[in-house]
C-alpha cells in the first residue's frame, strides 16, 4: 500500500464510505482496506466514527492528520500527530496555520475605534484596520484644524 492509498482510505472512511467502495477507488481489496481501518481505529458506523475520531483528536489520543493512535509522552508538550511525517503533511496542507504559529500574536487596542484586535507578528500595530488608520490619520487632523 502506498502512502497516497493509505491517506485516501482514511479520508474516505472518515466521510463514511464503505470498505468495498474505498477498495474499488484506491485499487485494493476490501480485506486490505478493512484491515487497515481496523489497525487505525477506523471501524464502525460513519457518524459514530467521525465523532469518535474528532473526540479522540481533541483528547490527544488520535493523530490530527491520519486519525491513528498517539502515545502521549509523560512529560513535555502533548503531541498532536502520531509521527513526524503526519505532522509535516498536516502543516503542508494548512499554510495559514504555519504563518500564524510562526508569528507570535499580540492582542492590541485600536487607536481609532478602541476595539481589541489580534496582530500577527507585529506588536507595534496601532490600528485594527487600514480604514481605522485612515480615519485616525486624516479625519482627526481635519477636525483639529477646525
Ligand atoms: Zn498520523
Ligand atoms: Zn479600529
Amino acid at each position: 500500500m502506498t502512502d497516497a492509498q493509505a491517506k485516501q482510505i482514511v479520508e474516505m472512511r472518515l466521510k463514511g464510505v464503505g470498505y468495498k467502495s474505498i477498495g474499488t477507488v484506491v485499487g485494493l481489496s476490501r480485506d486490505i482496506v478493512r484491515n487497515y481501518c481496523k489497525s487505525h481505529n477506523l471501524t464502525g458506523y460513519a457518524s459514530v466514527l467521525t465523532k469518535n475520531v474528532r473526540l479522540r483528536i481533541e483528547q490527544g489520543e488520535a493523530c490530527l492528520y491520519c486519525g491513528g493512535s498517539i502515545m502521549q509522552p509523560k512529560t513535555g508538550r502533548p503531541k498532536k500527530f502520531c509521527s513526524e511525517k503526519c505532522r509535516r503533511e498536516w502543516w503542508k496542507q494548512h499554510p495559514e496555520a504555519v504563518k500564524k504559529s510562526r508569528e507570535a500574536s499580540y492582542e492590541l487596542v485600536c487607536g481609532n475605534c478602541g476595539r481589541r484586535f489580534i496582530s500577527y507578528g507585529n506588536k507595534n500595530r496601532k490600528f485594527c484596520s487600514h480604514d481605522c488608520y485612515i480615519k485616525y490619520r486624516f479625519w482627526r487632523d481635519g477636525e483639529d484644524e477646525i
